[in-house]
């Protein structure tokens, strides 16, 4: 059966929209320089040669994916570029694991293509008339298009610009989209100063990286990261964003473009600075509090998931009662259901905001759960004087007869 263009958004939304909150410092080492063998001029080729060279490639792509063929899939990545070739394979991987290489095949269509520098082509690629990436190929010279993205050198020194709230990092090769990033990052902080009544004063440090080789050290499964410096004067304070128009970014809606999606992670991101920052990061002992604030916040939709994992029985559990720590509250060590769990923590957070107190009784109990050393029935008892069995209860039943029927209406 073919999957909705919703399930196959969020299928690849699901971990390019996976954010890490990291309160130590991420292991970004300064990236080395990555060079490539000189790629002779495609200028030979037209236009329609470039386009059916690109295609051929990602019909392979795409048949990898259906095969769950990973060799396939090396045949149409970049082989000269290390960082991204491991980036590719381990979101491919990824991806496959939760959908046990039983895929239908996709067919990917070149919209159109824009010829970059050092012959670098970037491709406009459409899925079912509604998807869209832009992904950027080189030819080996054998008639073989493979994805690719531009090395450290060829995206180009950094620049920084401050503004009143943010410190921007941003890298030539993604001019064309740079001051409307920086635009949303504005919007972002709008928003998020809007739905909570804070935001932070301090400055953050905003990074648009265009390319994975710049940091080859993060995890490949994370497109985004907020990082607490823990300097009072907020120094150090960073986000990490991966750029719009780039194979990191992933699938988005061709018709609204991919505004929306970044401005979404934006705010997310920005409110885990805003949580750490302007509410003292109360509840940070529990995942879903963190997580679920900023999905609460940020707009962007996991529900579909939520929807299945209810009508299943498939809830990852708000407590994990057999110790092992497969629940909401530990989501950074869950084994496998992380996006789920992203949309488990925003209802849990909806539901109390909506049933227990509005976002004040959200903030008595993310104080409660810390002071009681992350018990959660205690911190239940203290705050709504109810059980956790009762919480879970009267959330279960939210989520039957308000939260998920508004959904799928
Ligand atoms: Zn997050």
């Amino acid at each position: 059966m073919k999957r909705s263009i919703t399930q196959f958004l969020i299928l690849l939304g699901a971990v390019t929209l996976a954010c890490a909150t990291l309160t130590s410092a991420p292991t970004a080492i300064p990236a080395t320089a990555t060079t490539l063998p000189p790629s002779p001029t495609a200028a030979h080729l037209t236009e329609a040669e470039i386009i059916k060279g690109i295609q051929k490639s990602l019909n392979i792509y795409a048949n990898a994916y259906a095969e769950n063929d990973i060799e396939l899939l090396a045949t149409v990545i970049d082989p000269d570029n290390k960082p991204f070739n491991r980036f590719i394979k381990t979101r491919f991987r990824t991806e496959q694991e939760g959908y046990d290489g039983n895929r239908t095949e996709d067919t990917y269509l070149v919209d159109y293509i824009i010829q970059r520098e050092y012959n670098l082509v970037q491709a406009h690629i459409i899925y079912d008339e509604v998807a869209a990436v832009d992904w950027v190929f080189r030819d080996l010279q054998d008639g073989t298009w493979v994805l690719t993205e531009p090395t450290v050198e060829q995206t180009g020194q950094v620049m920084v610009r401050n503004t009143e709230y943010f410190t921007f990092r941003t890298y030539p090769w993604a001019d064309e989209v740079n001051a409307q990033v920086e635009s949303l990052m504005q919007n972002a902080r709008d928003r998020v100063k809007a739905k909570l009544g804070k935001a932070p004063d301090e400055r953050i440090e905003v990074e648009i990286i265009p390319t994975y080789g710049l940091y080859p050290h993060d995890d490949p499964n994370v497109v985004a990261y907020y990082r607490f410096n823990g300097a009072l004067n907020g120094v150090g304070d960073r986000m990490v964003i991966y750029a719009p128009n780039s194979y990191l970014f992933g699938w988005y809606y061709n018709e609204f473009g991919w505004e929306i999606d970044l401005e979404n992670v934006l705010t997310h991101e920005y409110t885990h600075m805003a949580h750490q920052r302007s509410f003292g990061n109360e509840g940070s002992m529990a995942d879903w509090i963190v997580e679920g604030l900023a999905e609460y916040v940020d707009g962007i939709d996991r529900a579909y998931d939520l929807v299945d994992a209810f009508e299943n029985d498939e809830m990852i559990p708000l407590v994990d009662e057999t110790g092992s720590k497969q629940d909401l509250a530990n989501i950074y060590s869950l084994d496998t259901g992380v996006s789920l769990a992203y949309a488990e923590a925003e209802a849990v957070v909806a539901y109390i905001v909506n049933v227990r107190g509005g976002l004040d009784g959200f903030w008595r109990l993310a104080k409660a759960y810390n002071d009681s050393n992350g018990n959660l029935d205690t911190a239940l008892r203290n705050t709504y004087n109810i059980s956790q069995k009762e919480f879970e209860a009267g959330w279960k039943d939210w989520l039957k007869t308000v939260y998920l029927p508004a959904y799928t209406k």
